[in-house]
């Protein structure tokens, strides 16, 4: 609990709203996404800038209070909100200027993707993030960021060259490539361990028109489909980009649909995807010319707030016969029509050129990432859905490595950190000693200081 006299410094010392248990608004601020997470923070502080935030963290840190952070609200494990504790919101901070001669977009962290391709798409550019405009760029990006872009031009985390954060101790750094150099290595991938980042400086690309869209087979041809894209995929250009699995069309017809975002000539485009559109019979072929913006919200619809969310994923050894043979049992049976389950990513070109050890995300070998992504609505279907879901991964298990994008997972806890931190693990534990020797951050997929003072267990 916070006392109330901290509650009171606090309300008069920020800029930003405030809310406590009973206020109006209080319930739909400490609201996410993912109707699994319930809590009840002690209080919410909607930040109206760096000072805000700086006045949030000392005011924890003096009173040693548990802070959990929210940029968009997306992670599925619910993050952003802590129990008792202050929640410091970032999504009031939503300033973004591009500047369209050096191609670069400084932008505030409470930006979801959507308002910011806006912004950058009135330039004609683009950068990576992801492929549903309501995530948040920030934990996209701290994350890593993988979309539509990152074939050609990396994953988001890629395009980061800076970065204002209000550290631990309450002071406000700026990270780039000379300055706390260590730091701008440890948020590109260590997520939000080391501070509260509160711009992002990105470098920008000229983007759009895209060729995109999907194709949909029947579930039945699953097996058919994902040989042929194994082989499709092996010569698969730097501008194409392709995902695809199981899931329902919004008419509940069970598909095995692969969509696919080409980012160059529409004519080598047209050309290149032929063979997907050719092979098999599929229900329908939705691939066509279209605006960048318009294919960054093709996926909103299926993931609408309110929805009970839980996923596991990790990355494949290989798209081998086995792997495929044990995705296609699991085709079509979950037990929601709202679920995207087996599922998988095609990681591929500049995002998989980069060095493991160059940014603190060491993924960068896999082509092929599973997810099972289960989403259902009533809330007494969760058992169901929750044991489904691990058995699809259980059954999987054999084909995948240990390692996986932390952005996707829902079940955290150290092991599950080491392994999404890879071989970048130790050096992300020294850092962390370095900026946040107290866990002072330990909302997050966390990563352990060595000598941390015991801390209080999120809830
Ligand atoms: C529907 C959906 C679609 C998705 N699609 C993609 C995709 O296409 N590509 C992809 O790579 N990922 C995707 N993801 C995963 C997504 O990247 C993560 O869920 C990410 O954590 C969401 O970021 P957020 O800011 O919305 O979430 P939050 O819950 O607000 O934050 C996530 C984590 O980041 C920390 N954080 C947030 N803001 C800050 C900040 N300013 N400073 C420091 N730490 C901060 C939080 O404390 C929390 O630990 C998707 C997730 C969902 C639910």
């Amino acid at each position: 609990m916070i006392p109330e006299s901290v509650v009171q410094k606090l309300r008069t010392a920020v800029r930003g709203q405030t809310f406590r248990p009973g206020d109006p608004g209080y319930d739909d601020a400490r609201t996410i996404p993912n109707a699994m997470i319930d809590r009840r923070p002690a209080m919410i502080i909607r930040c109206a800038g760096a000072a805000d935030v700086i006045a949030c963290v000392g005011a924890a840190r003096e009173h040693n209070l548990l802070v959990s952070v929210r940029g968009g609200g997306h992670s599925i494990a619910g993050k952003a909100v802590c129990g008792d504790g202050l929640m410091i919101d970032m999504s009031g901070m939503k300033g973004i200027r591009v500047d369209p001669l050096r191609r670069t977009v400084r932008a505030q962290t409470g930006l979801k993707l959507g308002e910011f391709d806006r912004e950058t798409q009135a330039f004609g550019l683009a950068t990576t993030q992801g492929v549903v405009p309501t995530v948040g760029i920030a934990g996209l990006t701290l994350g890593a960021g993988w979309g539509q872009l990152h074939a050609k031009y990396g994953l988001a985390v890629d395009n980061v060259i800076g970065a204002d954060v209000v550290t631990a101790d309450g002071h406000f750094l700026t990270a780039n490539a000379s300055e706390n150099a260590d730091l701008f290595w440890g948020i590109r991938g260590g997520g939000g361990n080391f501070g509260i980042v509160t711009s992002l400086e990105y470098r920008l690309h000229e983007v759009g028109p895209v060729f995109g869209g999907a194709v949909f087979y029947p579930a039945a041809q699953a097996r058919d489909v994902l040989h042929f894209w194994r082989e499709f995929a092996v010569d698969s250009p730097d501008e194409l980009v392709m995902q695809g699995g199981s899931f329902c069309l919004p008419d509940g017809v069970p598909v095995f649909g692969v969509a696919a975002c080409y980012c160059g000539a529409i004519a080598d485009a047209e050309n290149i995807l032929k063979p997907l559109r050719k092979f098999g019979s599929p229900l329908a072929d939705a691939l066509s010319p279209m605006s960048y913006l318009q294919i960054q919200s093709m996926f909103e619809p299926f993931f609408p707030p309110g929805r009970h969310v839980y996923t596991k994923s990790n990355f494949l050894q290989d798209l081998s016969d086995k792997a495929i043979e044990t995705m296609v049992q699991y085709v079509a049976k979950s037990p929601s029509p709202y679920t995207f389950a087996p599922f998988i990513e095609h990681w591929n070109g500049a995002a998989k050129r980069v060095a493991p050890t160059d940014t603190a995300f060491p993924h960068r070998q896999h082509s092929w990432n599973f997810l099972a992504w289960s989403m259902w609505s009533d809330p007494s279907e969760t058992e169901k859905n929750l044991k489904w879901t691990r058995e699809c991964w259980e059954a999987m298990r054999p084909y995948l490595v240990a390692g996986s994008y932390g952005n996707y997972v829902t079940d955290e806890g150290e092991a599950i950190a080491r392994e999404a931190y890879g071989c970048n693990y130790d050096r992300l534990v020294a850092l962390k000693n370095k900026y946040d020797p107290t866990n002072f951050f330990r909302m997050n997929h966390n990563i352990k200081p060595s000598q941390a003072t015991p801390a209080k267990t999120s809830s």
